[in-house]
């Protein structure tokens, strides 16, 4: 096994390849001599001026060519410009991801009950092609079972004092006045609910955990607009003034995988299962359930030696594509597939297998739900537009479930590479 000392020599040789240290170190010093490349012009509102001064500065001054500009700011994207305006700056036109779709994934949740068609964006070979497997599985046997088990959405600002005590003091106060916050929270939107709030002392610091139901929308601009408000009530209201204040310290779970993931929620906590028979395992998955049982076990074992934040084959595949299919922040995959995937042999040669993921923070509106191409893939899953958000979430979890059936079939069986081989590689 090669030593890290190795490895570090490897990387030098790389970096030197052919210079001294001496050309290195110039080379990475501050530069303020070579003259700047032109800015982008930052703007606030999406014109057509601005996208054609932004592809003149790229023309001249980046690799692209007038191809590239036709392939990005094409009809559409020149059409479609100001449906953009609430979702991007310095927009120079729309990306084409290619979208599969999926199903019928049946579902038999709390929320979400039907046959499913799932889209999914992605340039990964076989992923669509493994998802469709497991969905195939799944709703071949009835469907899987689903549940939301929790929901709320988290803003953590951080306030700090002079000192422990008027810190202390300060967490007494917003205890007795959390009506208030709560209240004050409550004008900024007509669907987020301030329902939560949990203070986290450390020295003279205080961090409060802000909870929030946000309707169907996934909620991270309504908990910080809502937050800011409570934030600036405070600084008023409160009679131990705060030296500063954050709207935000890092203790939210925004976009990070995090020890606080299994503890709550962030966004929902869902979970779908599926009982799958040896003959459907052996069948549809070219494996026994026997061997599904031991990659299980092997498996979650290896997740917890290399100190993964819960136990899964690959959320992040599944949740990546339904998330830019379908106009959620494709960003809150960091924090969204996080979970864990059980699978236990049941008596009569039947396999148990579910998953459950507590931090799926999905909208039905707002965000980019509304773009034109992600309000179709929406209206594809039948969950466009409010009372819809919840069936989402359940929808994400039977799709990750679809997506760990198919996986762990496929390296049980040993067709992971040789799928991968096929798809990837062997077309033209
Ligand atoms: P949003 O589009 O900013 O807000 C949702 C809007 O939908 C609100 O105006 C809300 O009105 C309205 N709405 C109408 N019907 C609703 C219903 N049934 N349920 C809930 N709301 C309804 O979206 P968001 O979900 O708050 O934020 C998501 C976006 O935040 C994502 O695009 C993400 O990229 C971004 N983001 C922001 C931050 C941040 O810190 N600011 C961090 C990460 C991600 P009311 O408010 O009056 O109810």
């Amino acid at each position: 096994m090669p030593s890290a000392f190795e490895a570090a020599q490897r990387m030098i040789a790389a970096m030197l390849a052919g210079r001294s240290t001496a050309e290195l170190a110039q080379r990475t010093r501050p530069d303020t001599t070579t003259p700047l490349k032109p800015w982008i012009r930052p703007a606030k509102h999406l014109e057509p001026t601005f996208t054609a001064a932004n592809w003149k500065v790229l023309l001249g001054n980046s690799g692209a060519s007038e191809a590239d500009k036709a392939e990005l700011y094409d009809a559409k994207a020149q059409e479609q410009l100001e449906g953009y305006e609430r979702n991007i700056e310095n927009y120079i036109g729309t990306l084409r991801i290619p979208v599969g779709v999926v199903g019928p994934l049946r579902v038999n949740g709390i929320f979400a009950k039907g046959d499913y068609y799932v889209p999914l964006a992605t340039s990964e070979a076989a992923l669509v092609a493994s998802y469709g497997r497991g969905a195939r599985l799944i709703s071949s046997v009835g469907g899987a079972t689903t549940g939301t088990l929790a929901e709320a959405v988290h803003r953590s600002p951080g306030f700090a004092f002079a000192s422990t005590t008027e810190a202390g003091l300060f967490v007494a106060w917003i205890c007795q006045n959390f009506e208030m916050l709560k209240a004050t929270a409550e004008t900024t939107t007509r669907h987020g609910k301030l329902v939560e709030m949990s203070p986290h002392v450390e020295g003279d610091h205080v961090y409060l955990v802000f909870s929030y139901t946000t309707g169907d929308a996934a909620g991270q601009n309504m908990v910080t607009i809502a937050t800011e408000a409570v934030c600036r009530a405070i600084e008023a209201q409160s009679p131990i003034k705060p030296l500063y204040w954050f709207v935000e310290a890092n203790f939210s779970g925004d976009k990070k995988a995090s020890a606080m993931s299994f503890v709550g929620v962030r966004g929902r906590k869902v979970t779908a299962s599926v009982e799958l028979d040896g003959e459907d395992v052996r069948k549809q998955l070219h494996t026994t359930p026997q061997r599904m049982e031991q990659y299980w076990r092997m498996s979650a074992l290896g997740g917890v030696m290399s100190g993964s934040i819960g136990v899964q084959g690959h959320y992040a595949n599944g949740l990546a594509a339904l998330y830019l299919a379908t106009g959620q922040d494709a960003a809150c995959v960091a924090e969204s597939a996080v979970g864990v995937t059980r699978i236990e042999l049941r008596e009569g040669d039947r396999l148990f297998v579910s998953v459950t993921l507590p931090n799926i923070i999905v909208g039905t509106v707002g965000g980019g739900t509304n773009l034109p191409t992600q309000s179709a893939g929406l209206n594809i899953l039948g969950l466009k537009g409010a009372g819809n958000a919840r069936a989402f979430a359940e929808v994400c979890a039977a799709v990750c479930l679809a997506g760990e059936l198919s996986i762990i079939g496929a390296l049980c069986a040993h067709e992971f590479a040789s799928a991968h081989k096929n798809l990837a590689r062997g077309k033209a």
